[in-house]
């Protein structure tokens, strides 16, 4: 594994700036908390969180600004949204500068997650046509059912630091559509990619004449959160983040019978069977479970190998491990970053002991890589780790590149390894054969909200519904029906007739 050199702070908080500044973005720079970039571990600049009385005025002018919005015809919503998308395409590279300073993302991940931004203001302006009710035959003459969907409010947005933006604009581009208005609260590791995605927001708003309260950011960490998870005025919480997050978050919105949108950890799994084509398999793989340094909730985590096929997809997957270039996220040639943080790679190091100690033989990597050139940064090797069972370390989600392979006799045997774990987001199967193919898809096959086949675990497209099952939380969101979960539907009883006739052939007066 190669290691690529280091820019310096001042030249990532100097490209910070002139981002910042081409967008229009302004950063008040406070003293509560501050934006820091994991290249090289250090601080860019102070900020200020939001304190009680910003984020009650942001609530205050959301629930306002809803009143008009919600009965703004939807495709004219949709032109705020196309507005925004043309201006996500003219500052593509700024934001993407920001995503990889802020995130660590390598350049071609960081540009992929703004074209994420894109696709999905491109999807859900044709959604702005295409709200569907249905029309449903009613069992009485002269009468007629239709469902409609309203906008249902104020949307609090929360989101994770590892696509800081992609998962907001999943949620605003589909909620502002549907009628709904935006608080924002993105995690406090990356909030100078908040400020610029804010900016355009403003700027596509008044361009097309819309109440820039239409969306709102509130900066800081998550008592922030909590402050919009606690207010009945916040109608849906649709939160990204740890399985811990959802389970404090879920109940509590719960509790105010609010409605909440959970979209938290993976701990995803691939089968490799004895038929895969193994070059394919082994690419796929190498992405899923290196690509963003392990820290996608889609993550590859966990390879079921056939035993036949295991001692040579195992070597080649080593050999694969030891030419990966890990280093400046800025260079063409790396394709593995930074890890978030120390406090991350101090995660991942604990993992290794455990599993260590429970049996598992690290096959590659785990190095800590740059720590003389960046000491406050967290550069790994990403590691392939063998274990003979599915220990409960392995059941867990370590946000760090730790691939661990098992292996299996029977499909039957591997479906089981597979669904065994208590989180249910992305899945996969390398197989040429169609039976075992349609069996991992089948409803005895994955338990996942994503199963794919002859393609690794990351990497969807908005196209598509995006969550998982269990522990994940069973959110949806993008692509296909998730618009869904930002509107109410209402049933209508239409009598067009001049007789009150009841349902169930019920008779009274
Ligand atoms: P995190 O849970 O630490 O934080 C996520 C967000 O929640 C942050 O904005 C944080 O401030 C906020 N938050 C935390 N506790 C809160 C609380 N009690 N109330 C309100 N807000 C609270 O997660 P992270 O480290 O930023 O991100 C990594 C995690 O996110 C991983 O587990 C990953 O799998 C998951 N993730 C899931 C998806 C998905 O779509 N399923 C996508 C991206 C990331």
């Amino acid at each position: 594994m190669t290691s690529t050199a280091l820019p310096t702070t001042d030249d990532l908080r100097a490209r910070a700036r002139t981002a910042l500044d081409t967008i229009g973005a302004e950063v008040a720079e406070g003293g509560d908390f501050s934006a820091r970039t994991p290249l090289t571990g250090e601080n860019l600049f102070g900020l200020t969180a939001a304190t009680d009385a910003v984020a009650e005025d942001a609530i205050a002018a959301s629930r306002t600004a809803f009143r008009t919005w919600r009965t703004t015809p939807a495709p004219r919503r949709g032109e705020l949204v196309r507005r925004l998308g043309e201006l996500l395409r003219e500052h593509k590279n700024d934001l993407a500068d920001l995503v990889t300073i802020e995130a660590g993302k390598i350049r071609s991940e960081a540009l992929g997650e703004i074209q994420e931004m894109i696709d999905i203001c491109d999807f859900a302006v044709g959604l702005s046509r295409q709200l569907y009710g249905r029309t449903i035959a009613s069992e009485r003459p002269g009468h007629r059912l239709a469902e409609t969907w309203h906008p249902l409010g104020v949307v609090g947005v929360i989101s994770a630091f590892n696509f800081p933006a992609a998962v907001w604009s999943w949620n605003t581009a589909v909620a502002l559509v549907c009628g709904d208005t935006v608080i924002w609260k993105p995690s406090e590791l990356t909030p100078l990619i908040s400020l610029a995605c804010d900016r355009l927001l403003a700027r596509a708003a008044e361009e097309v004449g819309a109440d820039r309260d239409v969306h709102r950011l509130l900066l800081g960490d998550r008592a922030v959160g909590e402050r919009l998870v606690d207010d009945p005025r916040v109608a849906l919480i649709s939160a990204t983040g740890s399985t811990r997050m959802g389970r404090e978050v879920g109940p509590r919105v719960a509790a105010r019978f609010g409605r909440s949108l959970l979209e938290l950890g993976g701990n995803n799994a691939a089968i490799v069977a004895p038929s895969a084509d193994l070059d394919l398999a082994v690419q796929g793989i190498v992405f899923a479970a290196a690509g963003t340094a392990g820290q996608r909730c889609t993550t590859l985590r966990r390879l079921i190998v056939h035993r036949d096929i295991a001692d040579t997809l195992v070597e080649r997957l080593t050999a694969a491990y030891g030419k990966l270039p890990i280093g400046s996220p800025f260079e063409d040639t790396t394709l593995v970053g930074p890890l978030i943080s120390p406090a991350a790679l101090d995660t991942m190091n604990d993992a290794l002991t455990r599993v260590r100690a429970q049996g598992g033989k690290i096959l590659a990597g785990g190095n800590r890589r740059l720590a003389g050139a960046a000491p406050a940064a967290a550069y790994v090797e990403p590691v392939l780790v063998r274990v003979d069972a599915q220990t409960d370390v392995v059941r867990e989600e370590t946000f760090a590149p730790i691939l661990y392979v098992l292996t299996y006799d029977t499909l039957e045997e591997a479906i089981a390894l597979h669904n065994d774990v208590p989180q249910g987001l992305s899945s996969s199967i390398f197989t040429r054969d169609q039976r075992e193919a349609e069996i991992f898809l089948s409803a005895a096959g994955s338990d996942c909200g994503i199963a794919n086949v002859n393609i690794g675990t990351s990497g969807a497209e908005i196209g598509g519904a995006f969550g998982g099952e269990k522990d994940t939380g069973g959110g949806r969101e993008s692509g296909s029906d998730a618009w869904k979960a930002y509107m109410r539907s209402a049933t209508n009883t239409i009598n067009y007739s001049s007789e009150l006739s009841l349902a169930q052939g019920v008779s009274f007066l």
